[in-house]
């Protein structure tokens, strides 16, 4: 008989996270220690130079990968050195088809580095896969796709963009950040590269930073591997560690998060001070139906528009649980303004016609008492 694949929580639990063999200790040791013992010259020992490897890193990576489905993870101080690491599979004079519509930090290492390194974009609305097709050139090497967008809540058709790289030839990275593994799996929907900003839900406790890739293909592994290496931009092992201590809880914690923003949007979706709700959770999201095929739920992050700067500044001054912040995915609840925010490296013209107004206001609503959440929310609605 094979062996049953354990469930979503078994292998948060146990992927990678073994008793360790010396002591029997049930949690992963930190190794602190950046060298090892060698035996001899020229006889190579697995473990040799923190950069290279370490264990407590090794146990997070196979965890995150076991987590996303994927054969090989890697593991990064950020999201930001990890979207890099998955972007070192391109070069000068290969264009990339990205999104419109993503994490303003993520626009800005695009236009800002990449770009002026000769790699090519055309930043496309990836809400209709055939809109992406009709940018497909010679030379584009990749489809970069962030799914559910940060912070307009657009959505990707993740297996029709599969089967379109593939008929293409093409490469597939998506960031899953908003979602988590435990929401939305995008390799068993036949993406190549899964990226994340493991500093939001998969760290979830708005105290370490960190980031992930994780693919199936061994060619790309490599590179991935190879550029983790050579550029060096590696969490600590105290980081990996909170990371794996994070993720034993990462599907509580996801539908917490999921059920109580469910509750919220539902209530902001009536309030006639709201002007606009982005939440897919809701059966007005101009991408329900495809949220409910490609997620296991809607998450925890809504965003509102309040209609000016003004009511952006009452709503959010008046929250006494939502605390003003960068940043999202932790167990405590947030708020955030992305024009002067997130979202403040996004030039001006694409801003409006993402609909990032000065009025938006992103909520990234924790893991509280949902009904302590909605006087807070009531208490922001009445300020306006
Ligand atoms: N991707 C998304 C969707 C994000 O929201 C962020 C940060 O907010 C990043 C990537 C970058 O991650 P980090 O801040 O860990 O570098």
């Amino acid at each position: 008989m094979n062996p049953k694949e354990p469930g979503f929580s078994t292998k948060a639990i146990h992927a990678g996270q073994e008793p360790e063999k010396l002591t029997g200790a049930v949690t992963v040791p930190i190794y602190q220690s950046t060298t090892y013992a060698q035996h001899t010259l020229g006889e190579h020992v697995k473990y040799d130079y923190g950069r290279t490897i370490n264990p407590t890193r090794e146990a997070w990576e196979t965890s995150i990968a076991a987590l996303e489905n994927g054969k090989f993870g890697y593991a990064f101080a950020t999201g930001m050195s990890a979207i890099a690491a998955a972007m070192s599979v391109t070069k000068p004079g290969e264009h990339v088809i990205a999104g419109s519509d993503m994490y303003g930090g993520t626009y800005r290492y695009f236009s800002k580095i990449l770009e002026p390194l000769g790699v090519e974009f055309s930043y496309v609305h990836m809400g209709e896969i055939e809109d992406i097709k009709g940018h497909i050139k010679k030379n584009t090497r990749l489809i970069y796709a962030e799914t559910p967008t940060n912070p307009m809540m657009n959505l990707t058709d993740l297996r029709a963009l599969g089967v379109l790289a593939k008929n293409a030839g093409l490469l597939t990275i998506v960031d899953n950040t908003f979602m988590s593994p435990y929401l939305q799996q995008p390799l068993d929907l036949g993406i190549e590269i899964v990226v994340h900003s493991a500093t939001k839900y998969l760290g979830g406790h708005s105290d370490v930073l960190g980031g992930a890739v994780v693919t199936s293909n061994t060619e790309i592994a490599e590179k991935i591997k190879f550029y983790q290496n050579a550029y060096g931009a590696v969490p600590s092992p105290f980081d990996c560690w909170l990371l794996l201590r994070s993720v034993k809880t990462l599907a509580l914690r996801m539908d917490a998060h999921s059920r109580n923003a469910r509750i919220i949007a539902g209530h902001l979706a009536k309030d006639h001070q709201i002007k606009k709700i982005f939440y897919p959770g809701l059966p007005t999201h101009p991408q329900h139906d495809l949220a409910r095929a490609q997620m296991k739920d809607f998450g925890g992050m809504i965003s509102i528009d309040t209609g000016s700067i003004e009511n952006a500044r009452k709503f959010t001054g008046a929250l006494k649980y939502f605390t003003l912040g960068e940043s999202l995915g932790g167990v405590e609840s947030l708020v955030c303004h992305p024009l002067t925010m997130t979202h403040g490296s996004v030039p001006e013209a694409r801003r409006n016609e993402l609909g990032i107004t000065p009025g938006l206001v992103r909520l990234s609503v924790g893991v509280e008492d949902v009904a302590d959440l909605m006087e807070d929310i009531e208490r922001g609605l009445e300020a306006i």
